[in-house]
């Protein structure tokens, strides 16, 4: 088994839609700032399939500079993320990922979003954990100036057939 760890932060502004974990979350005009879609949380969970897998991160495999990934939804790239890492012979055995954000309350999203990084992923619901927090008004996360995801994943060694 291999073990991998995600974080992941972006900048909260107006006039950009909220997405986390491929779900599009209602909110007051404000959302993500990035280059792709901004998906906070599954760019933490990105890393750590990578760092479990020893591919590298996010910003190596899908460059900011890289006019391609510009608006990307992340659901596809986390695709790619888990084609490479089968790839390379792992399967997924589960994955962790707290949100850290002040606002909007996150809980009625939860469902949705373990259901769509289960079918992106090609894997069982019970193997995908989300789980949001706030920071208690302190920090970037408490003041609402950005938000704040870490991911930790294992990933199974495909068996491996032996000759006896
Ligand atoms: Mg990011």
């Amino acid at each position: 088994m291999r073990i991998g760890h995600g974080y992941d932060v972006h900048r909260i502004v107006q006039g950009r839609k909220l997405i986390l974990c491929g779900v599009e979350i209602p909110w007051d005009g404000r959302g993500l700032l990035g280059h792709s879609d901004a998906d906070v949380a599954a760019h933490a969970l990105m890393d750590a399939i990578l760092g479990a897998a020893a591919l590298g991160d996010i910003g190596q495999l899908f460059p900011d500079s890289d006019p391609a990934y510009e608006g990307a939804s992340s659901m596809v790239l986390l695709e790619e993320v888990c084609r490479r890492a089968g790839e390379a012979g792992y399967q997924l055995g589960n994955c962790d990922i707290t949100i850290l954000a002040q606002k909007p309350r996150l809980l009625p999203h939860i469902p949705e979003m373990r259901r769509t990084l289960a079918r992106v992923m090609k894997t069982e619901v019970d193997r995908v954990s989300v789980k949001a927090t706030t920071e208690e008004g302190l920090g970037f996360t408490g003041l609402g100036e950005g938000m704040a995801a870490h991911a930790v994943v294992l990933l199974e060694e495909r068996a491996r057939l032996t000759l006896l």
